[in-house]
């Protein structure tokens, strides 16, 4: 970590769901190469908590309140960010949620509802409001999972989500080329609070640990190198990719 460059100097990322976990190592890693970065999440006294973190490491910090399912609060992201820096050169569309571990038939209406809405519709809407003020050269990496390539029980139905913003991705690309490439991070397993239901249980963890090539599980450190490398210049002649950050685990060749 100590090592690493400044590839970011004089530009603004909007990191989404960023007050902890893999959010904030991204958001942490762009602001120690020299971006503003702007984080956010639903609840204050977390954003209030992640800024003073980031400021203590040296890094230029915007702290927002944004629920990714709420319009105000996703309009009110954009616009203090550009009040505060002018501009927008990096988002990281990283929100998501897992509600349930039920089979897919057995996913209550709702549940389908909400897991289609925060985990894609929010990613889309947030770049919509983004895209006015996005400038040429810019980068948007979106946060996929390997499990997109092989949705599997306890969480499919999360998984197909996740598959969905490998098209995404696709897709999007094409729509906002030449002046802003886009691309995905699928990352293998992390321990965050996210995942605390599988760590908590060491021989799941094992069982985890076991399945990658290198025998460990991934960090919030090894997304956020992967993230800020297809964001900044370093990856200028790459959009529509996915790179998988998993360890070795299968996915696709
Ligand atoms: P995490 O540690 O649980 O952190 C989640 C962050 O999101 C928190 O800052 C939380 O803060 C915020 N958040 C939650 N719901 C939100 C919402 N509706 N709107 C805005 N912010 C929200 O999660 P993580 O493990 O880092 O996961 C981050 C991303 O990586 C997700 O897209 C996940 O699918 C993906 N991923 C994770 C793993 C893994 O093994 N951890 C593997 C593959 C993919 P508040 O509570 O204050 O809102």
């Amino acid at each position: 970590m100590e090592k690493i460059g400044k590839r970011f100097q004089g530009k603004v990322a909007i990191v989404t769901a960023s007050t902890q976990g893999i959010g904030f190592s991204i958001a942490e890693r762009l602001g120690l190469e020299g971006a503003s970065v702007v984080i956010s999440s639903r609840k204050q006294k977390n954003v209030d908590e992640a800024v003073v973190k980031l400021k203590a490491r040296g890094i230029e910090v915007l702290g927002v309140v944004c629920h990714v399912s709420n319009a105000q609060q996703r309009k009110n992201l954009i616009d203090m960010t550009v009040q505060k820096y002018g501009q927008i050169d990096v988002v990281v569309s990283n929100a998501a949620v897992n509600p349930s571990i039920d089979a897919i038939l057995q996913t209550k209406e709702s549940v389908l509802d909400k897991l289609w809405e925060i985990n894609v519709k929010d990613s889309i809407l947030v770049l919509k409001d983004a895209v006015p003020h996005l400038r040429k050269g810019s980068s948007v990496v979106v946060i996929s999972s390997v499990a997109a390539y092989q949705p599997e029980s306890p969480m499919a139905m999360y998984a197909v989500t996740k598959t969905a913003l490998l098209g995404l991705t696709k897709a999007l690309a094409a729509e906002m080329a030449p002046d802003t490439r886009v691309n995905c991070v699928a990352p293998g397993f992390v321990p965050t609070h996210f995942t605390e239901y599988i760590t908590k249980n060491d021989d799941i963890r094992k069982t985890v640990k076991e399945k990658t090539l290198l025998n460990r599980c991934g960090t919030a450190e090894d997304m956020a190198a992967a993230t800020a490398f297809l964001a900044s210049d370093d990856a200028s002649y790459i959009t529509g990719e996915t790179l998988v950050v998993a360890g070795g685990v299968p996915s696709r060749l």
